[in-house]
């Protein structure tokens, strides 16, 4: 916590000069970016002279960067676009070599900001380090506290994970995940929130947005105001802020399904105190989630610990529409397969191969290829059936 209070003061202050781009060749240039077109970004010298580059030919973080300053420009047009041009660090760095976390902890003293308070136009704007909450009720902001630690304690947790995904890296100097809260459930649902559900990621543009009833959030209404719930329920959060902050690639065929729904589990399987993710152990919790349901919590898949499972490689490149049609079994499933390369295997190799493959641009097939790391499906199949069976779940594939 202590070093992104720093990076994020460093941000403020290192307010002169252009943005130092770095091409894949590791060439250099001070520049200012003044145009994005069909993946080509016009980069200003100081010199007066102007050169069109590639998107692609830049550097991640450039390309980071690319996409934090058009999400500026929708949201406050060219200033603040050039604020951004301002600053000459988005140090937004890949981490795939970094530990497996043992925990994801924030400091839960966080600051929140009353930005807006629109009665007339029901429209109330809250800031948090990384989020912006837009709720159309008037919230006191200790109450925004409460729940922000939760937002912020998931980010934190897909931050650290050493995944590369990096829209969990931008720091919400740059801008903020958006959040839309609804006082009641039909105003919810009347924006476009699936009738019972708690919440739900919408992919708008790159960057998407969450839609949640103040319900989810922990807090309920009483009288004229919005108060905290102690009996509240805030379980869907971390799955959805997941989805907002797990970079495109991963969604894409191959991915999209299995992986995309099973880093979600994986997350808010992961026992939470507040402004805490234990990662160490988390498998027992991520065990009993997947074998057995819970009643009070209305939480788990109850597979149980003998599971009859489908052909892997169908399973992993069925449609989405075909993958949530059976979502109970799929994303249980899901949550296992994911496991197992986070975990069970040796070491990370084909996990971050299949990731990196997806970074690049594969997909389906081609990208599977590299998670099978050289296995055939069937190998594949028995190395996860061997590792799950020593954990206590056996795997049968069909
Ligand atoms: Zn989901």
């Amino acid at each position: 916590m202590k070093t992104s209070i720093l990076f994020i003061l460093a941000l403020l202050v290192q307010s002169l000069g252009a943005r130092v781009f770095t091409n894949n060749e590791g060439k250099k240039i001070e520049a200012f970016l003044t145009e994005v077109k069909g993946g080509e970004v016009k980069l200003a010298m100081k010199g007066g002279k102007s050169y069109w580059v590639k998107a692609s030919t830049l550097s991640k973080a450039d390309q980071t960067f690319i996409q934090a300053w058009i999400r500026a420009g929708e949201r406050g047009g060219k200033k603040a676009q050039d604020a951004l041009n301002q600053q000459d660090s988005l140090k937004v760095e890949e981490n795939w070599d970094d530990r497996w976390p043992d925990a994801a902890r924030i400091n839960p003293d966080i600051l929140i900001k009353t930005v807006t308070e629109d009665a007339a136009n029901r429209k109330f704007v809250y800031h948090s380090p990384n989020y912006e909450f837009i709720s159309d009720v008037k919230l006191a902001n200790q109450i925004v506290k409460k729940f922000a630690i939760l937002f912020e304690t998931t980010r934190e947790y897909c931050r650290v994970l050493p995944i590369s995904t990096m829209k969990a890296h931008i720091p919400g100097a740059l801008f903020r995940n958006r959040i839309y809260l609804f006082g009641s459930y039909s105003n919810y649902v009347r924006n476009g929130g699936p009738p019972n559900s708690g919440g739900v990621y919408m992919s708008r543009g790159k960057f998407g947005v969450i839609l949640a009833p103040l319900t989810s959030m922990g807090v309920k209404r009483k009288g004229d105001r919005y108060v905290h719930d102690n009996n509240g329920n805030n379980d869907v959060l971390p799955h959805e802020l997941t989805h907002q902050l797990t970079d495109v690639h991963y969604f894409q065929p191959g991915a999209l399904g299995w992986f995309s729904e099973g880093l979600a589990e994986y997350v808010s399987a992961t026992p939470y105190q507040t402004g805490k993710f234990l990662v160490d152990n988390n498998i027992h919790a991520i065990k009993r989630d997947v074998i057995s349901y819970n009643r009070a919590k209305r939480r788990g898949r109850g597979l149980g610990n003998k599971i009859a499972a489908p052909d892997l490689k169908a399973y992993m490149l069925q449609s989405y529409g075909q993958f949530t049609k059976n979502g109970n079994f799929n994303y249980g499933f899901g949550l296992l397969m994911t496991y197992y390369f986070f975990h069970l295997e040796e070491d990370r190799t084909s996990i971050t191969k299949f990731l990196k493959a997806l970074k690049s641009g594969k997909s389906g097939e081609a990208a599977l290829k590299e998670l099978r790391n050289g296995r055939s499906w069937e190998e594949l199949e028995e190395d996860i059936s061997k590792a799950w069976k020593r954990e206590g779940i056996t795997i049968t594939f069909k």
